[in-house]
């Protein structure tokens, strides 16, 4: 684990104390991840006036119709991640920067893509904020992944969509993982692809509701 951005903001430790217990009871176990998820102030990820909110474990606005995701899920999402000790990973959802912030902390190089500008923008200005200098972040459509710096350990799709796009399919290194919610509105569920040379293969996980991935950028 690398930069540990503990004691940032107001929140008492006890507050970070109780996500995690939360965490653990829903059997989240890798303590790698947890204690990540307490060092990392969310508070900082949403509005100040839902910042009292920010370590209970659920989804909350971020404007622009988009959400930060729930933490269980980010815990779930960040252990597929990692699974194979990963140097580089693309995120595509950049959203509030906590996702990218966490797994920060835990990979050497992470690159993330937002479509939505002014979201882009408070991300930043987070990364920033924390010291987390391994984290590039770009504002395009993540539909057609990052191809300059292709091809990734691990890509991580925080938006769900009915198909995996093909782009972020040919970036996965050999041996690779993608991480992503897939299906229809009510019917997600994550799905992790494992590259193994030219054959994909496919495992499902727990049902899931994310925002939709969508085209193009504004
Ligand atoms: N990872 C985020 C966090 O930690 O706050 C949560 C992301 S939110 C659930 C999904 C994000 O995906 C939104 O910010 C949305 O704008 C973005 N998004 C949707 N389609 C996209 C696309 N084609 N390219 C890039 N970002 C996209």
């Amino acid at each position: 684990m690398k930069s540990i951005i503990r004691g940032i903001g107001m929140t008492s430790q006890r507050t970070r104390d109780r996500l995690v217990e939360r965490l653990r009871q829903q059997g989240f176990r890798n303590e790698t991840v947890l204690n990540v998820i307490r060092d990392t102030p969310r508070h900082l990820f949403v509005d100040e006036a839902l910042s009292s909110r920010a370590y209970e474990d659920t989804a909350l606005p971020i404007g622009y119709g988009q959400t930060i995701s729930q933490p269980y899920v980010v815990a779930v999402m960040t252990d597929l991640v990692i699974a194979n000790h990963p140097g580089k990973v693309l995120e595509v959802g950049t959203g509030s920067g906590y996702q990218a912030a966490v797994l920060a902390q835990l990979v050497d190089k992470v690159y993330t893509v937002e479509r939505i500008s002014p979201l882009l923008t408070r991300a930043r200005r987070r990364f920033r904020q924390l010291g987390l200098q391994n984290v590039r972040a770009s504002h395009d459509d993540g539909n057609m992944g990052w191809a300059a710096f292709a091809p990734y350990d691990s890509i991580l799709v925080t938006a769900a969509a009915a198909e995996i796009p093909d782009s972020l399919l040919e970036q996965l290194s050999r041996n690779g993982r993608l991480i992503m919610p897939v299906g229809e509105r009510d019917r997600q569920r994550l799905v992790l692809i494992t590259r193994k040379e030219d054959v994909y293969e496919q495992e499902e996980f727990e049902p899931v509701s994310f925002v939709p991935l969508l085209g193009g950028h504004q």
